[in-house]
């Protein structure tokens, strides 16, 4: 008979309890027994839930108190020295210490998960000893069993995925490294087998990425050690996000199961598993509900994919999964009231999707008549979303086919642009401006609160914005900036600001994910064709270059960014919905030409968040994603002047995309990586306007004025003079207003100082 099985459930709990739990011992509002009381609490309560709906296959160990990876590095004691540990069970003080650094040790870098929106802390392996601390897939087997009876399957993160994850070593050392962790994997594993646990997950998601002849030997090790160490202990081999990069040799290691992802890399494990086959002597974890997205799955068509699969693994031998862990969508639907009933309808949270495994199971065991009412309640609601008028905008459809259809090129090349708009602006040498935003304050967030609950009029909420872009464009006059922001008191966040504004998009109540840590996001939602309904920034801008004789930079999001921070549907390609932002966000830009800005920036942070795991699937998404941005910003005049930004990642392999891009000014963020970036533009001859950051944002510390020079002397020794701005790495919203005023000032007198060498 075949199964359900569910690789990971969310940790926030449905009204973020566990985020909130985590805080409140951080602030020390909860002593450390209650705190892991409620954490106790919290995590019987996803078992038990998994338990009532009927789930078969339920993880253990995918709990945790901050991150699984950090978890991980706990078990085995890879606690950095500066951390003080002394052996034993990691403290929590030392746990969170490497999460959040502590008042003498930074803390562990943290990056992003794969291609998800999760961030996990980065292992570090130099001068560490391993060891194992504790058995924590152990504990928590054991708790799901004495609480609840429930027969858990722990989760472990697989040693290649672990290591390939850490730093901290020289990759011929690799080998090494992983002889010294081998042997407290299987202390691990033998535990659990001597316990009786029958089967474990482990996880290989770096199985769907490059896989090279040296990672394939030492899949061959860590398995069949594993396999000779622990024999009675079944292994399902898990890996997720993409298809497997390896089928025939993945299939054919030494383990007794294997999940692979048929949503997000149905293409590449069809197709494999209909030219080799499955392994009889393996079950097949077939993971066919999303566990990224959030939308109803169409159970006849997952049916059809199930049978197609019992065909190649016996019944028996199959497991109806998620895609991979729930730890990417919100809890639960249930709970919001102010969706649209046909959007409310299709969507399906964590424990939506627990429901549809259950079906799924039951029509694949019992025959699709014993399911038949919730096949046709599924496709009923699917058809409602499909029909609503949100999806059908055949003006939208149109208008973006045709400028699809067309070149999206600016009129005149970089080189005569640049100089129409130096003679229209004449700015100086190395002219200076800042990212956005300027510092939120208590007193901003308090007045749009006010304003969100009516208890302040439009009218008030307006003037108070108005007096800050008042004063914020006063002080940059006075501080000397050449090229001003208004500062974007009225956004609350960068996506969700022009969500609301545009058609197609919807915010749930409750809707939230796991970022990093106890932060959570509420992404938007795409359901509908994106229209542009009406000027979204024209009002603010235009105010505040009413204000000033100095040219005032608009500032939108980009249909990337936008895209990338969002829940998107899934009934149209991601290339058709970048567009459809990109032509609502290119009307944005020609309302603000006519409003007489004539500096615009649109912000793409986040274009290499989206970028696709495998290698070849990376060039096309880069190319769909630069003809994004220039179908926003191509058809504007050719002496205004578009500007982009770019933050957080790594630049250095993408910068002939971003010079595709066809922005007449970059600022990318520099200072936090150290200046890391200027090297890569030594052999790039990069020929448009450019501003590296030229100071860290992320703390309130003001910048000295010989950094900032040190900076742009080494940037200068790489790209041309005639060609480079100055400003700071990043928007100012969580900085405050003296050490903003501070830091820029300091950055204008960097600047003068630069001016007279160059
Ligand atoms: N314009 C935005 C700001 O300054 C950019 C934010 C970002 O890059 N994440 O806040
Ligand atoms: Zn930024």
């Amino acid at each position: 008979m075949a199964i359900s099985g569910v690789l990971g459930y969310p940790r926030i709990g449905a009204n973020r309890e566990w985020k909130k739990a985590l805080e409140a011992f951080w602030a020390g509002k909860l002593d450390q027994t209650a705190f892991r009381q409620t954490l106790r609490e919290i995590r019987i309560q996803h078992l038990r839930k998994q338990q009532e709906k009927g789930i078969d296959v339920i993880p253990v160990n995918d709990f945790s108190y901050y991150d699984h990876i950090l978890d991980t590095a706990a078990m085995f004691g890879l606690i950095p020295k500066r951390f003080g540990y002394e052996g034993g069970p990691v403290p929590l003080h030392v746990y969170y210490g490497m999460a959040r650094g502590t008042k003498d040790a930074a803390a562990c870098e943290m990056t992003k998960w794969f291609n998800t929106n999760y961030h996990y802390i980065v292992p570090e392996l130099n001068g560490v000893s391993p060891a194992v601390t504790e058995n924590k897939p152990l504990i928590a087997y054991r708790e799901a069993k004495a609480e609840l009876g429930i027969e858990g399957r722990p989760v472990i993160v697989g040693p290649l995925t672990f290591l390939k994850l850490s730093k901290g070593y020289k990759p011929e050392e690799t080998d090494e490294w992983l002889n010294r962790l081998l042997p407290l994997y299987v202390q691990i594993l033998k535990e659990l087998a001597q316990e009786g646990v029958e089967w474990v997950q482990i996880d290989e998601p770096i199985l769907v990425t490059n896989v090279d002849a040296e990672d394939r030997k030492r899949l061959q090790l860590i398995y069949n050690t594993f396999k000779a160490s622990a024999p009675g202990l079944k292994i399902m081999l898990q890996t997720y996000f993409e298809s497997a990069e390896d089928y025939t040799d993945l299939v054919r290691l030494p383990v007794d199961g294997i999940g692979l992802d048929f949503v997000h890399g149905y293409a590449g494990n069809i197709q494999a598993i209909r030219l080799f086959g499955f392994p009889a002597d393996k079950v097949l974890g077939a993971g066919v509900i999303d566990g990224r997205g959030i939308w109803k799955a169409s159970l006849q068509e997952k049916l059809e994919l199930l049978k197609e699969l019992e065909g190649h693994a016996a019944s028996d031998q199959l497991i109806v999964q998620t895609s991979c862990s729930l730890l990417h969508v919100p809890v639960t639907v249930i709970e919001e009231r102010q969706l649209l009933p046909e959007l409310k309808g299709a969507l399906a949270f964590a424990d939506e999707k627990l429901d549809e495994l259950v079906v799924l199971v039951k029509g694949l065991t019992a025959g699709e008549a014993s399911i038949a009412s919730e096949l046709e309640a599924c496709e009923k609601s699917l058809n409602a979303l499909r029909l609503s008028d949100e999806r059908n905008r055949t003006a939208v459809h149109q208008a973006v086919a045709a400028i699809n259809a067309q070149e999206a090129r600016r009129k005149l090349p970089f080189q005569e642009r640049y100089s129409l708009q130096q003679k229209t602006w004449r700015l100086p040498l190395l002219p200076t401006t800042t990212i956005g935003s300027f510092p939120q304050s208590a007193e901003v967030r308090k007045a749009r609160q006010l304003w969100r609950k009516g208890e302040w009029s439009g009218e008030r909420y307006t003037a108070f914005i108005q007096e800050q872009i008042d004063t914020w464009i006063r002080l940059q006059e006075e501080i000397g900036l050449d090229v001003l922001v208004h500062g974007e008191f009225e956004r609350t966040d960068m996506v969700e600001f022009f969500g609301e504004k545009l058609s197609g998009f919807a915010f749930t109540q409750f809707g939230w994910v796991q970022s990093y840590g106890s932060r959570c996001v509420k992404p938007p939602i795409i359901y509908g064709d994106v229209a542009f309904e009406a000027p979204m920034t024209v009002n603010e801008t235009a105010y505040a270059q009413s204000k000033t004789v100095r040219p005032v930079k608009g500032m939108l999001t980009g249909p990337i960014t936008i895209m990338n921070w969002s829940f998107v549907r899934d009934d149209l390609p991601r290339e058709q919905i970048a567009y459809q932002l990109a032509y609502a966000l290119r009307q944005e830009v020609e309302a603000l030409e006519q409003a007489g800005i004539g500096m615009i920036q649109v912000d793409e942070p986040a274009v290499r968040e989206g970028l696709p795991l495998k290698k070849s699937d990376q060039a096309d998404y880069l190319a769909w994603a630069v003809k994004a941005f220039r179908m926003t910003t191509c058809t504007v005049k050719d002496s205004t002047q578009i500007h982009t930004h770019m933050c957080y990642c790594e630049f250095h392999d993408m910068i002939a995309s971003i010079e595709a891009m066809d922005a007449d000014v970059i600022s990318i963020e520099t200072s936090r990586s150290h200046g890391e970036l200027i090297s890569s533009f030594e052999h790039n001859t990069y020929k448009l306007g450019i501003g590296l950051g030229v100071y860290d944002i992320h703390s309130p510390r003001v910048p000295e004025i010989e950094e900032m020079t040190g900076m742009i002397d080494r940037a200068l020794r790489v790209l041309d003079p005639k060609l480079f701005w100055i400003n700071p790495d990043c928007g100012l919203k969580t900085r405050g207003y003296e050490e903003t005023a501070a830091s820029l000032r300091n950055m204008v007198d960097a600047t003068r100082i630069a001016r007279q060498k160059y």
